[in-house]
């Protein structure tokens, strides 16, 4: 199934509001005079707390009462890293805890998808969390190459602060959302309701964690793989009860443990040796996986935090991280309205190694099934059903395995970046440039050593002979150059429009050269190695669709099959919240939420 026709919609919607949603709701080219009467409609409504309508229509100040508004006291955001749409279609059946019940009491949006190219972590969580395209809020990619420095930046890679780990354990670097360039909706509902708001936030990936708390936050804690250290940095807070939690419960407690099937063998789809699955170190093909680092270790080694992070254990131990912190923090009972982000980023370790049609992704979803029971039962009984919201999503899918995808007779395969820059750098040598002419190839993007770019922009023939050398690379589909992407032409191709949409002109490469359906990028020395395993990144729906589900305060169960995108999730929470976006790329999935009657 090859990608499908995705309009720009998402990228000209105008304003909408919950309750005036529809009526307003424009597409194409904004009709300007209808944008300013609803503006200035939307504006009046969102000042909301202590406005009500008189029935002339003029704003008044509210003598009912000094009341707050009703809104949830606590907001909820669960990323799943790495999970496909068609997870929840083919396996809810399994489920019994959370994810059964985000499905049977929540609102379902089964169409849902990211209408840009760079289906990466870091861009994925930047999206949910500032409700912007990755063009506005600069995360277009895990990491870039920084043209003024001459070396690879990860996105929150930041010189100006340092990390620091929890219990004593060591860690490295300093990581922060700097690179970030919108608030978070997390740090603008903190912002705007006075500062009773705590921000809390957990995830195994620094990219995760930071992108949904912001560029503050009470508490935003990581994991440093390498070291088995729970981590923050400067512009967040060291919280005590994490500094409890982690001596009490370390990571190597876990060690000795397996991970076993949890479901009848019978119960499984697929194979149960999934093809063309790469390994772990220390782990057989085939279930159990025993957590004992490297084969004859007897102690914690880096091989023992590679398979933990591979495994549901992770996800457990975030689970109860969130949960101690709702104790500790009292989250839901400031008064205001907390946020509680997590991301669990095991799936994504798990799919990369065993692709979507394993039973080890399938395992994994029991799993976090379960954990998010707890969690939701937890928060019933803390904060007391009905009084806080869930968003639940993903940062994006995953391709399947490519010699999996062979077997069905369709063409699938991986490109080879050391053959492309080979033949990029072979195009351009009749044309005697200064070598090297490629800086860096780093995923879809080609960045040409400078000014080599500038240069060939005014040498059609140069130009020509590069991008037919791109072209010429098997795998190869399409390749568009860095002026195409920013001049926002409108056109038919949805690649180029994706591409655009995550495009950011200091970070992005001078060329975007894109793969087909079904191929992967292989940035191995070589090029040569057996490629195992799977990827993400492209704008093909595999890759762009993810699941997204509400649930709790405000929200109207039902399954919705209108196409949207996690940028509206920020939006719909903003309108729960009475929080206003900076930039509103996305929309208020005003379906999915209660109509109910002005307070
Ligand atoms: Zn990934």
């Amino acid at each position: 199934m090859l990608t499908q026709v995705r309009k720009r919609q998402t990228a000209r919607l105008v304003l909408d509001f919950a309750k005036f949603g529809e009526a307003f709701m424009t597409f194409g080219k904004p009709d300007r005079r209808r944008q300013r009467v609803f503006l200035i409609v939307a504006i009046l409504f969102a000042c909301g707390p202590g406005w009500t309508q008189t029935p002339k229509g003029r704003p008044t100040t509210s003598t009912k009462s000094a009341a707050k508004p009703a809104r949830p006291k606590l907001v909820v955001v669960i990323v799943v890293d790495q999970m496909r749409a068609d997870y929840v279609d083919k396996f809810r059946g399994q489920w019994s805890g959370g994810l059964k019940r985000l499905v049977d009491e929540g609102a379902w949006f089964r169409a849902a998808a990211y209408p840009y190219a760079a289906t990466e972590t870091c861009v994925g969580h930047a999206t949910i969390s500032t409700g912007a395209f990755p063009m506005h809020h600069g995360m277009v990619a895990n990491s870039w190459w920084d043209r003024d420095q001459q070396k690879m930046v990860t996105c929150t890679s930041d010189p100006s602060v340092n990390n620091t780990a929890y219990a004593g354990a060591r860690t490295q670097g300093g990581d922060s959302a700097w690179r970030m360039l919108l608030p978070s909706y997390a740090e603008e509902l903190k912002f705007q309701t006075g500062g009773a708001t705590r921000v809390v936030t957990f995830s195994l990936k620094a990219r995760a964690a930071l992108t949904l708390a912001g560029h503050k936050a009470d508490a935003a804690t990581w994991w440093d793989s390498s070291t088995g250290a729970w981590v923050t940095s400067g512009p967040y807070r060291t919280m005590p009860f994490i500094e409890e939690f982690v001596k009490q419960h370390p990571v190597a407690a876990d060690y000795g443990k397996t991970w076993s099937l949890s479901l009848p063998r019978s119960e499984y789809w697929y194979d149960e040796k999934a093809f063309g699955a790469g390994t772990v170190d220390g782990w057989g093909a085939t279930f159990p996986f025993p957590l004992r680092g490297k084969e004859g270790a007897t102690s914690p080694d880096e091989a023992f935090y590679q398979q933990w992070s591979t495994s549901p254990f992770a996800d457990t131990y975030l689970t109860k991280l969130a949960e101690t912190a709702v104790d500790s923090l009292g989250l839901g009972k400031s008064g205001g309205c907390d946020y509680l982000g997590i991301s669990y980023s095991s799936t994504d370790y798990v799919g990369h190694t065993f692709g979507p049609r394993s039973w080890e992704i399938e395992d994994m979803l029991v799993g976090l099934d379960k954990d998010l029971g707890d969690l939701f039962g937890h928060l019933d009984q803390k904060v007391g059903q009905g009084n806080y919201v869930v968003a639940l999503s993903a940062d994006h899918g995953v391709a399947p395995i490519p010699s999996d995808m062979q077997k069905t007779g369709f063409d699938a395969g991986v490109v080879s970046l050391s053959e492309l820059q080979g033949r990029l750098e072979k195009a351009l040598e009749p044309f005697n440039f200064a070598k090297p002419v490629i800086a860096r190839i780093a995923g879809n993007d080609v960045y040409l050593a400078q000014p080599i770019y500038g240069q060939l922009r005014h040498d059609p023939a140069a130009m020509k002979a590069l991008l037919d050398g791109a072209l010429a690379t098997p795998g190869v589909a399409e390749v568009f150059r860095a002026e195409e992407l920013a001049d926002g032409f409108e056109t038919l191709s949805e690649a180029r429009t994706a591409a655009e949409l995550s495009y950011f002109a200091s970070r992005s490469g001078d060329l975007f050269v894109l793969q087909k359906p079904y191929w992967l990028t292989d940035g191995s020395a070589t090029g040569k190695k057996t490629y195992t395993g799977t990827g993400h990144g492209t704008p093909y729906y595999y890759d762009q669709r993810v699941p997204i589900l509400f649930m709790g305060y405000g929200i109207q169960h039902g399954e919705y099959f209108e196409r949207v995108t996690p940028l509206d999730i920020a939006p719909t929470l903003g309108a729960l919240t009475g929080i206003t976006l900076a930039v509103h790329d996305g929309r208020v999935l005003s379906e999915g939420l209660q109509k109910r009657a002005a307070k």
